[in-house]
């Protein structure tokens, strides 16, 4: 494991998104106006239309799940770092229907907001940089620089 250095807390925030619109992309808004660069958030809520995905790590590809139908958000985790120096939103979103049964993946543009409270709180830090993993197939944090010896 790389050495890391901890992180202090920044600004927390507490908000509601605006229903009709799409979920990923107010957040990536909420984070270019406000200048977050490097965050945890967590959200619920309500949503009335979701895609998401499925990494196959064999074929090294995602596999979009769409869902026309109203839906809760039982949980949506993620994370705010830097890619090409902008801003950006990873979280995964679990969602349940009528019948309970849980479904959900690694969130993408095409959630519609019915409702939606986010918890975000900004660390205040080296910022973590997200980069293309040839070897994954992902977009992953690049590990922190190692001193020269
Ligand atoms: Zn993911």
């Amino acid at each position: 494991m790389p050495e890391e250095r901890p992180y202090l807390t920044g600004r927390t925030y507490l908000f509601r998104l605006n229903k009709g619109e799409d979920l990923l992309e107010q957040l990536q808004e909420f984070c270019h106006n406000n200048q977050v660069k490097c965050a945890t958030l967590n959200a619920i809520g309500a949503v009335s239309a979701a895609t998401f995905s499925f990494f196959d790590q064999k074929k090294k590809k995602y596999v979009k799940v769409h869902k026309e139908e109203e839906l809760e958000i039982l949980n949506l985790t993620g994370n705010v770092s830097l890619m090409d120096d902008k801003p950006m939103v990873h979280a995964h979103i679990t969602l349940a229907g009528e019948n309970g049964a849980a479904i959900g993946g690694h969130m993408m543009q095409g959630c519609t907001v019915y409702a939606c409270e986010v918890f975000m709180q900004e660390l205040v830090g080296e910022p973590k940089i997200r980069k293309s993993d040839k070897a994954a197939g992902l977009l992953l944090w690049i590990n922190p620089q190692l001193k020269p010896r």
